[in-house]
This record gives C-alpha cells, structure tokens and sequence, in this order.
C-alpha cells in the first residue's frame, strides 16, 4: 500500500513526501482507513510503529474536509498524552503532516504559563493537544469547552494510570459530546485498561501490533 491508495487529502500528501514517510507503516495501513471511515480505534501499540501518524493523519484530513469556522474555547480534536515531552512530540509530529492545511494547533501542558494558554484557547484552535493535569485546571477555570470535540485521540494510556491520571480522564471524558470518534493506544492491555476502553470506545475496530 502507499499514502495515494489510502484516500488522505492532498495537503496530506505533499506533507507526508515532505517528511520522506515512503510506506505506510502496518498500523498505519489498517488504522487509517477505518479511521476515515469513522470507526473507534482500540490499538495495542509501541512507540516507533508510526501510531502518531496513524491518528493524526485521519484527523487532518476529517478537519481539512469539513472546515467549521472553529468556536473560541472549543476545539474540534483533542489529543490527551501522559507527559509534556510525548506532547511536544505529537504536536511537531501534527504541525509537519498539517502544515499544508490552515488548521491550528494548541499545546496545553503543565510548567508553562496558564494565561498564554488560555489566551490562545479563546483566539480559537482546531486541534488541542494536551497533558490531563493542565486541561482539568483549564476546565475548571472555565477556560476551554469540550463541547465541539468530534475527534478525540487517548494515547498511551497505560503510562497515564501509572501516572495516577485516572481520575482527570474520567472527569475529562464526562464532557465530550457523546457522538464523536475515539483513540485509544496503550502499549499494554491489562484488564482495568480493557475495562476503560469499553467505557470510551463505541464498537471499536482493535488493533494489534
Ligand atoms: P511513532 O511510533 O508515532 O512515535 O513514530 C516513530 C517515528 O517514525 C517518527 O519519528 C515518525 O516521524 C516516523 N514515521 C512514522 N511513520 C512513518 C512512515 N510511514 N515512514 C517513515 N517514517 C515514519
């Protein structure tokens, strides 16, 4: 398989032969059509398969295809990771494959000054990137909406139980429109992990790799 076969937007693909992203990577090739067609995802997946792209990409391309004039407060994609690092990474990872589209990004994470982030959550942002510390002190000042969320993205879930994050994702999750589409990546799948993904995910298509 190659990108072209895979029905991602054009933008998408000058990116992606920027980036020199050749191949799919095997979770790319079976996440992002499922993804396009608007399934969940559940994936069993370790850092270095190329899972980032695999749930980026679907989600540039839904934001891309269906412009909304984007909400102050109100995201259209939330992406939740475990530390600032992996955060950082993701949104470099968000700003390459996006950046021959106008979709604009947030980075919400804890040891940063509050205010630029809530200055730039009320300018308006298609894509929030998040840790869930920083997003449940934002909500809780009233400072961000989840009430346009139509893509959200969990990723390596079993690091943010370690971490103690349950209680913030739940109390995250309780504000997410119902209808939308769900991410889950852990690289492990204990039983209190399978539990929470039957709790977020609607009939989700399961990954291994
Ligand atoms: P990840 O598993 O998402 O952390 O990605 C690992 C690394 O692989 C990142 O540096 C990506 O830029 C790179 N990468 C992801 N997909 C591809 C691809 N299809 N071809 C080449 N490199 C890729």
């Amino acid at each position: 398989t190659s990108f072209n076969e895979l029905g991602l937007a054009k933008p998408l693909l000058t990116a992606l032969a920027q980036e020199d992203h050749q191949t799919p990577t095997p979770i790319q090739a079976q996440a992002i059509p499922a993804l396009l067609e608007g399934h969940d995802l559940l994936g069993i997946a370790q850092t270095g398969s190329g899972k980032t792209a695999a749930f980026t990409l679907p989600l540039l391309h839904r934001l891309f295809e269906t412009p909304g004039n984007v909400k102050p407060l109100s995201p259209r994609a939330l992406i939740l990771t475990p530390t600032r690092e992996l955060a950082g990474q993701v949104r470099d990872r968000v700003a390459a494959y996006g950046v021959r589209t106008s979709l604009r990004t947030g980075l919400v994470i804890g040891g940063a000054p509050i205010n630029k982030q809530k200055n730039m959550i009320r300018r308006g942002v298609d894509i929030l990137i998040a840790t869930p510390g920083r997003l449940e002190d934002l909500m809780k000042q009233d400072a961000v909406s989840l009430d346009a969320v139509e893509y959200f993205v969990l990723d390596e879930v079993d690091q943010m139980l370690d971490m103690g994050f349950i209680h913030a994702i739940r109390a995250i999750t309780a504000k997410l429109p119902e209808d939308r589409q769900s991410l889950f990546f852990s690289a492990t799948m204990p039983r209190e992990i399978e539990r929470l993904a039957n709790a977020l995910l609607r009939k989700p298509v399961r990954l291994e790799m």
